[in-house]
Parts: C-alpha cells; sequence; structure tokens
C-alpha cells in the first residue's frame, strides 16, 4: 500500500514539475563529479536532487543573490552532489537519512566561529575557527560560496559532501561523534575499530611531524575524521583506498556504491 501511495505521490510531483532534463545535463557538464556517473545512476540521481530542491529550501545570502547567478543547472549541481551520499540507498533511507534538514544556505565567504570545548580533563580551550561550512542538529545546512564553487572536481575537497555526511552523523544523536545509524550489516564493532585505526594513524602522522595522507583536518574530531573521509570516498577514493583500504571497504558497503569504479582513468578532461 505504501509503494502504491509512493508512486502516486512520484507521478504527482512529476505532473507538477516535470523534469528539467537539460538544466541536470548541463549540470552535470559543469561537474566532474557528476560526469563520470554512468546513465542509470545519473538518471536516478538528477530526478532526486530535482526533488530534493522542490523539499529544501536552498537561500542565498543577500550580498550574493545581488551579483550571483545561480541558475537552474547550478543549483541541481548543490542539489546532485548532495545527493550523491544517498544514490545507493532506497528512496525511504534517502528521505529518512536527509529528514533533520530544511535549509541549504550559501554565504558569500568562508566564515568565522568562536569555538569553546572542553577536553578530556574538563579544560575549556577557546579558539576562532575558519569554516567552510557548518551544520548543527535540525539547523540549516550552510556553505560558503568559494568552497562551493571548489567543489565537484576529483580533489579530495568537496564542502557540500563534508556538510551532509555531518547530517548522515547526526541521524542518532545531537552532535557529531563519527557514529552515524548503520545499517544491519554492518557490525558496529567494525565501524568503530576501522575508524579507530585510521584515527590512529592520523595522530601518529602528527606526532612525527609528517603530512598525513588524507587532509589533517580529519584529525581534529572523530566526527570530522568521518565528514573527511567521505569526501575522499566520493572525490578521491583512490586516493583514501591507497592510505587506507578497510576504510575504503567499510564506506563502500556503507554507502552501497563502488567510487573507485567510477574515477575517471585520467581524472583530466580529454586534451585536444
Ligand atoms: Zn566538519
Amino acid at each position: 500500500m505504501f509503494d502504491r501511495l509512493r508512486r502516486w505521490r512520484a507521478e504527482r510531483f512529476e505532473a507538477r514539475h516535470p523534469f528539467p532534463a537539460e538544466a541536470w545535463a548541463e549540470a552535470r557538464a559543469r561537474l566532474p563529479l557528476l560526469q563520470w556517473l554512468d546513465d542509470d545512476e545519473a538518471e536516478r540521481l538528477g530526478r532526486r536532487a530535482w526533488r530534493f530542491l522542490h523539499a529544501k529550501r536552498l537561500s542565498l545570502h543577500p550580498d550574493l543573490a545581488a551579483n550571483t547567478p545561480f541558475d537552474e543547472p547550478a543549483r541541481l549541481a548543490l542539489a546532485g552532489q548532495a545527493c550523491l551520499l544517498t544514490l545507493g540507498w532506497s528512496e525511504d533511507e534517502h528521505l529518512e537519512a536527509f529528514s533533520g534538514f530544511h535549509e541549504v544556505l550559501i554565504l558569500p565567504d568562508a566564515f568565522q566561529r568562536q569555538v569553546e570545548e572542553m577536553d578530556e580533563y574538563g579544560v575549556i580551550h577557546a579558539y576562532v575557527d575558519e569554516r567552510a561550512g557548518e551544520t548543527s542538529h535540525q539547523g540549516p545546512v550552510v556553505v560558503a560560496f568559494p568552497d562551493l564553487m571548489e567543489s565537484g572536481d576529483f580533489c579530495g575537497f568537496n564542502v557540500v559532501i563534508h556538510e551532509l555526511a555531518h547530517k548522515l552523523d547526526m541521524g542518532n544523536s545531537l552532535d557529531v561523534d563519527g557514529f552515524p545509524p548503520l545499517p544491519r550489516d554492518i557490525d558496529p564493532k567494525a565501524w568503530h575499530r576501522v575508524f579507530t585505526a585510521v584515527w590512529d594513524d592520523l595522530q601518529a602522522h602528527l606526532a612525527r611531524g609528517e603530512t598525513p595522507p588524507i587532509d589533517d583536518y580529519a584529525a581534529t574530531h572523530p566526527g570530522e575524521c568521518f565528514a573527511v573521509c567521505c569526501e575522499y570516498f566520493f572525490t578521491a577514493p583512490d586516493e583514501l583506498c591507497g592510505a587506507y583500504p578497510a576504510l575504503y571497504a567499510l564506506l563502500e558497503r556503507y554507502f552501497r556504491q563502488a567510487t573507485l569504479d567510477r574515477l575517471p582513468l585520467t581524472g583530466q578532461p580529454d586534451e585536444a
């Protein structure tokens, strides 16, 4: 019965909001990350991105809205990167995973936050943190425009994927802890073991004064470790798999996507 209801809703949505195939093709042409999907994936992602744009409010800061053209392909490109995370999941799982926010807010620049954190000894550390994006439980997903423009390539950085990963993480708690709700076929102990090994390796690199194999922002907090690993999983899976094969394999099962197979062979468009 729910299937029929869902189908009826989908048909009604499509009738009211015909899928903008041309704008989606343009969005894919702009972002390498969306270009390398196969036809089936691209079709499914495009339609989800289109529904995402109707389910969530996409807001531009007034300073941006005045002089930044943010056309339909740009909106679809943003939604496409968001929905890429859940592309391997069913419609219900996707809707549930993204139920904790209603708005994506784009700010003109990276923003600063006064952060206070208590360490394990109960000492409060206060510092100013420059952020490309931000998200909180039930709050909007906030991204900075320059970082959004830098996202969409196979470079290991993607602010949309990063912030949405935090939203997945918050599916079972008020704060990020690197432990999102897991499907039944993933043992929480295995999740903990694999992520702890990566965390320990990151800390060991830093302690030796060496550059870790992935962005050292991952070493600042277990929640950031998960979000950064998600960025690599989708945008530099070869680097993630090279450095931490067990983690890549775990995320492949979690997201039900084999991003390594999707990676372009050269990473560069054809040079004519
Ligand atoms: Zn973060």
